[in-house]
């Protein structure tokens, strides 16, 4: 039996973000998380990018709109350009590229994005969902801070 590539390019996928897809692990850095989204992408996991997206707007993602960009592209690599795992003490920071083909032409999508751990748990911030925030509404990550004093600067 061949072993299959991880989308993400660190090792077999058996060995690398599959797991992760299966919920037999978790990710234990937000750079590790970033991997396995962007695997996700490219073997239109759509369940598992909406589970690992912070909890307070896991409701707010179209999830036809997720499912008919991971399917329209063909994801061929991931780059992470940096990662900063303590940007506070629950939020870190990875910059990164994705090549994908768009069936025309190749292409890169340049990224800082922003992560959140919660409960031992690693989330995607997303800055795109339109939700309104009150400043002092308990924060979308589950911390129980208020949000201004949580993962609003990440997000807005
Ligand atoms: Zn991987
Ligand atoms: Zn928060």
């Amino acid at each position: 039996m061949s072993e299959q590539n991880c989308p993400c390019g660190l090792a077999s996928y058996a060995m690398c973000c599959q797991p992760l897809h299966l919920g037999v692990a978790q990710a234990q850095t937000a750079q590790q998380l970033m991997r396995s989204r962007y695997s996700a992408f490219a073997l239109e996991q759509i369940d598992y990018l909406v589970a690992t997206t912070a909890l307070g707007q896991q409701s707010a993602l179209d999830q036809a709109a997720i499912a008919a960009w991971s399917k329209a592209n063909q994801w061929s690599g991931l780059e992470i350009v940096r990662h900063n795992e303590q940007l506070s003490k629950q939020h870190a920071q990875v910059e990164f590229k994705a090549h994908y083909h768009d069936g025309t032409q190749a292409r890169t999508h340049h990224e800082l994005s922003h992560f959140v751990q919660h409960a031992g748990q690693w989330y995607f911030l997303d800055p795109t969902t339109e939700q309104q925030w009150a400043m002092k509404q308990p924060c979308i990550c589950g911390s129980g801070k208020k949000i201004k004093h949580c993962c609003a600067v990440y997000i807005n």
